[in-house]
């Protein structure tokens, strides 16, 4: 899926969701600086990622690793780049030079594998969480997270644990998925302490351009936006209603 969407319009939407995030950190009572705004590029074509450097994005997330790598070609160093889609083991050598965060760890063989893979420093990465159930596909279920985290700790430093992420199913009103979220942030909270001497679980990567601002209050840290930025009236609702 590839749109035209001038600079113009994307820097006022981008400007609209800050100001949102704002409101939503001010209502929790958190830190100002408390999240980072990701943008998910899938939406743009390695042609049009210029645009969005021009309208102030810093911070993007791409889905697929050859997209990462064309997009890349295209003023690829005018950002931080993060991955955020589902990752194949086969894929991770060209993922993990290239980016800064991968949100979408979610098994041992590729714990194992992104660390073979990393540099001396280490590859940082958020375990996946597949919070609300049956309804998404990837993630793994809350009672395997410390597995993942225990699979992290292993590789001795080449893969850093970060946080985690978790999709909220599609929902109409955003307060229906608020449980999920606040899950997350339960099972970050729970984990944090007792994994502080290997990690520093400070990350929540959850909300997208339908539920951010519940995301916010719930305690994300990184919001990942997409059709928000590309559409004249915000993200559209299912045809059906539903
Ligand atoms: C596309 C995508 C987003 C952005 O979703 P929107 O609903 O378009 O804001 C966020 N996270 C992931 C993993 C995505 O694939």
């Amino acid at each position: 899926m590839s749109v035209q969407t001038s600079k113009e319009v994307i820097r006022g939407r981008l400007a609209r969701v800050r100001e949102n995030v704002a409101a939503a950190l001010e209502r929790s009572g958190r830190d100002r600086e408390a999240v980072r705004v990701l943008v998910a590029s899938k939406y743009y074509a390695p042609d049009q990622i210029l645009a969005l450097a021009e309208a102030g994005v810093e911070l993007v997330g791409e889905n697929r690793a050859e997209d990462l790598v064309s997009k890349q070609e295209h003023f690829g160093d005018r950002f931080e780049w993060h991955f955020i889609g589902h990752l194949q083991r086969r894929k991770a050598k060209v993922v993990v030079p290239r980016v800064t965060l991968i949100h979408s760890v979610d098994s041992v063989r590729l714990i194992e594998e992104l660390a073979a893979r990393a540099p001396e420093e280490g590859t940082e990465v958020l375990v996946q969480v597949n919070v609300g159930g049956e309804e998404s596909k990837y993630g793994v279920p809350a009672g395997q997270v410390e597995a993942l985290l225990e699979a992290a700790a292993a590789t001795g430093g080449r893969v850093l644990a970060r946080g985690f992420m978790t999709l909220a199913p599609l929902a109409d009103d955003p307060e229906d998925v608020r449980y999920i979220f606040a899950k997350l942030r339960t099972i970050r909270d729970r984990l944090r302490k007792s994994w502080s001497p290997h990690f520093d679980l400070s990350e929540l990567s959850m909300g997208m351009s339908g539920d951010y601002e519940v995301a916010v209050e719930e305690g994300a840290t990184l919001v990942r936006i997409g059709r928000m930025l590309i559409e004249e009236d915000g993200p559209v609702r299912r045809k059906d209603g539903s």
